[in-house]
């Protein structure tokens, strides 16, 4: 197999424009990652993120002084990120339209670092219409103390359940706790219908096995379960999208695996910024092509 190239100055990894200011300023504390790695890591990784942050609704975790500091989740512009950032007018419940950001290349992404941004997270519709989802996320969330062999479990049972009703999956790790289970859909039914079939499929799973799964949010039902968020598939929420780096510990990133890959880990941290070269050479490799690729709509359910 070929070598990556080497990710310093002089190798072909892009340039931005973005000039990204305070780059030693420390932003992981327990690592001493600077700003300046986490933008070097977002330039490295950009031409393998755009596929997923590109073109859809984000929402931003800024943490201007690190992520042991005060963090926010940022859902509209307040105009400071410059012309790199775009928007997309979103209609809220309220009635509101509200400028929603999206961005469409290097230099968006390294505009929204450069103002503290560590997480981007992604509506489940790209902006050409925010009414239509592309894809369906299961976000399997393990209650406090759960061994990761039960979530992978659980992940590789939603795989299962999914191919008997026509539906082919991916997993995600969060880069946090749990893994996503993320469904690629022809842009097709709207957001109730998609919803509505997210919810009906968790529930259904919840109700099959009451002792592993629950399909409610309320923490005081979870003891001991995952919880399959279905929540992720309604209009409005978000989910982590592959390649983001987390503001977490030692600065793990969301990262697609294969379902067999996904068997041999311990953990849903696997890769962290540290890893822009590897993760890089992956998302070339035959083990991860065509991930998250399917052209597939929702079945009656
Ligand atoms: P983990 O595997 O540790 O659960 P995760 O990314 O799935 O990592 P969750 O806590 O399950 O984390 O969050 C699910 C999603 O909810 C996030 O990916 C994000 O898009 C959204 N979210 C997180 N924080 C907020 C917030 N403050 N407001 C609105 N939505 C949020
Ligand atoms: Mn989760
Ligand atoms: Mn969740």
């Amino acid at each position: 197999a070929e070598k990556p190239a080497p990710l310093s100055e002089n190798s072909a990894a892009p340039q931005s424009s973005i000039k990204i200011s305070s780059r030693d300023r420390v932003i992981y504390p327990e690592s001493g990652l600077t700003k300046g790695e986490l933008a070097d890591y977002y330039a490295a990784v950009a031409p393998i993120a755009l596929r997923w942050l590109g073109n859809r609704p984000i929402s931003l975790v800024r943490c201007p002084q690190g992520r042991a500091k005060h963090c926010f989740f940022q859902k509209h512009d307040a105009g400071s990120f410059g012309d790199n950032v775009h928007h997309v007018d979103v209609r809220e419940k309220d009635g509101s339209v509200q400028p929603y950001l999206y961005v469409d290349d290097l230099d968006g992404i390294m505009a929204c670092v450069q103002m503290g941004t560590i997480e981007f997270h992604g509506w489940g519709a790209p902006v050409t219409d925010i009414e239509k989802p592309d894809r369906l996320v299961f976000d399997l969330d393990p209650d406090e103390g759960l061994d990761f062999a039960m979530v992978k479990k659980a992940a590789e049972d939603l795989k299962v359940h999914l191919a008997d009703i026509g539906l082919t999956s991916w997993p995600l790790l969060s880069g946090g706790k749990g893994v996503h289970v993320v469904v690629p859909l022809i842009p097709q039914a709207d957001w109730p219908v998609v919803r509505s079939f997210a919810e009906r499929f968790a529930r259904a799973l919840a109700q099959a096995e009451p002792e592993r799964f629950t399909a409610n949010l309320k923490k005081l039902n979870r003891k001991g379960k995952i919880f399959i968020d279905y929540l992720r598939n309604q209009r409005g929420a978000t989910a982590v999208l592959p390649y983001v780096a987390r503001a977490r510990e030692n600065a793990p990133v969301a990262a697609p695996v294969t379902w067999s890959e996904l068997r041999d880990l311990e953990d849903a941290k696997r890769y962290t910024i540290r890893d822009a070269a590897i993760l890089l050479e992956r998302a070339t490799s035959r083990a991860l092509q065509g991930w998250g690729e399917a052209g597939q709509a929702l079945p009656d359910l």
